[in-house]
């Protein structure tokens, strides 16, 4: 699933392909990708808008359009954007379509169908329960503190709390936690202050450098300009289970937390 740095490289990416360009007709194949307005209205109200603004928040790009009304994209498992020339066709998995006045079109395909698309007056009607973002200067190591004290859940469950913090999700949090030298099995509230400065720092450092990696390139990831991310050559546990830790040798570990994979050093973090 896309995190904040495969949102973050997407956004970036699509800027200079989008800006300026106006949405000439749009195509829904499949009606539940559209969550806002029904997908009629939503064809209707599309057309004829300009892309001036593109930005991100969590997992969610928000492209602001020239009349102050945002479309949202959440790409979810397997969602992606692409644009195309006119000449290619879209296949069974593309599920929207935008045409537009430079001659090409953007496609929304999604296999999983579990993307969601949103064409809002105001984006905070659907963001505001999202947590700060790791990058705002206002968040700050006594922030993540406080947000994590009194809660009994795992670190690793609070990290992919999309409330406590926006963005991170299963990668990125069990690189977090090595970088940060914690068990990610540890209560929220069990933290130190000194391991939550650590964790503060981790979280910046990893996404920064999944950011300057263009993302991680599993299964299903690729940025729109179509070259793949680089960051997963440098995972320290993701997907590393039996393999030796790069700092002390021993086997990388796997258990489930908040149903899902995690992978720890059980050495390395306590
Ligand atoms: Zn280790």
């Amino acid at each position: 699933m896309p995190e904040l740095p495969e949102v973050e490289t997407y956004v970036r990416e699509l800027r200079p392909q989008l800006a300026g360009k106006r949405v000439v007709s749009a195509q829904v194949g499949w009606p539940r990708i559209v969550a806002q307005p029904d997908p009629a209205q939503f064809v209707g109200m599309i057309r004829g808008r300009r892309f001036d603004d593109f930005l991100r928040r969590g997992k969610y790009m928000i492209f602001g359009l020239d009349n102050g009304q945002s479309l949202i994209v959440h790409l979810r498992m397997t969602g992606e954007l692409r644009l195309h020339p006119a000449h290619v066709e879209a296949d069974q998995h593309t599920h929207m379509l935008l045409e537009l006045d430079s001659g090409e079109w953007l496609h929304y395909r999604d296999p999983r169908k579990f993307g969601r698309i949103w064409l809002v007056e105001d984006p905070s009607t659907l963001l505001h329960k999202l947590g700060p973002e790791p990058f705002d200067p206002d968040f700050t190591p006594a922030d993540l503190h406080e947000r994590l004290a009194g809660r009994s859940a795992s670190i690793k469950a609070l990290l992919l709390n999309q409330a406590i913090l926006a963005g991170v999700g299963n990668i990125y949090a069990d690189e977090s936690l090595f970088l940060a030298k914690i068990d990610p099995r540890r209560a929220g509230s069990s933290l130190s202050d000194e391991e939550t400065r650590a964790l503060h720092v981790a979280v910046r450092s990893v996404l920064q450098a999944g950011i300057d990696g263009r993302g991680s390139s599993l299964q299903n990831y690729a940025p729109p300009s179509g070259a793949k991310g680089s960051y997963q050559d440098q995972h320290q546990v993701f997907r590393r289970t039996d393999q030796p830790c790069y700092r002390c040798g021993t086997p990388i570990q796997r258990v489930i937390l908040a149903q899902r994979s995690t992978h720890f050093c059980p050495t390395c973090q306590e």
